[in-house]
């Protein structure tokens, strides 16, 4: 399922993500932004149980959050959404996921992992900013699902059609975030009109 966040503020902060004159700095703090404003769309399911908390003044019933949630930022550009959701969820355990596409075969590679222990209970939150071809995101949902994790969802900033399909078939009970879905893919996999490269423009590489 896709859900295209739609907010004032978040479109503002994309197109500032996607202006080609942005340089490494904003850019960084605009994604970091960005995934920070996702997050109130993204919990909004999320499971809540009842506790009393004591005021200065009296005994309030009151709500606190019932599930583990764990963050598997896809290296390297999923990096730069970790800070903006950490802040607001600070208990989130962290995991990371690389994969490259072997030139040969097409086909996702995993070069590294490392997961937190029971993903079966944790909400599980993919942060990829670039929904392309949704090779490497199937992968990494796949990767996930065989160590357990039963509810999982993705965060992206900006898909393409291309991708939200693949994804769609591929894995359908993964709630797919986006905050803009673009025209289509290039013959080299990128977005159209999309933002460049976000790994490249995240850390200031060519
Ligand atoms: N990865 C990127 O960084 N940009 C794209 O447009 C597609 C994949």
């Amino acid at each position: 399922m896709l859900n295209l966040i739609n907010h004032p503020l978040l479109a503002h902060k994309l197109t500032c993500l996607r202006r080609k004159e942005t340089g490494t700095s904003l850019f960084r703090e605009t994604l970091a932004e960005i995934a920070g404003l996702m997050v109130y769309e993204i919990t909004k399911d999320l499971p809540v149980r009842q506790v009393i908390a004591e005021t200065p003044l009296g005994l309030c019933k009151s709500m606190e959050l019932a599930t583990d949630v764990v963050l598997i930022p896809v290296l390297r550009a999923g990096l730069g959404m970790v800070e903006g959701i950490t802040r607001l969820i600070p208990s989130a355990r962290i995991g990371h996921i690389g994969i490259y596409r072997n030139d040969d075969t097409l086909q996702p590679m995993t070069y590294y992992s490392k997961f937190p222990d029971n993903l079966h209970e944790a909400v599980i939150m993919i942060l990829d900013p670039m929904l392309a071809t949704g090779g490497s995101s199937s992968a990494a949902i796949g990767m996930l699902k065989s160590r357990g994790a039963k509810n999982i969802k993705l965060i992206s900033v900006i898909g393409a059609p291309e991708g939200v399909e693949r994804l769609k078939n591929d894995h359908p009970d993964v709630i797919i975030y986006l905050a803009g879905l673009d025209d289509k893919l290039n013959e080299y996999g990128y977005i159209i009109p999309g933002l460049g490269d976000a790994g490249d423009r995240l850390f200031g590489t060519e």
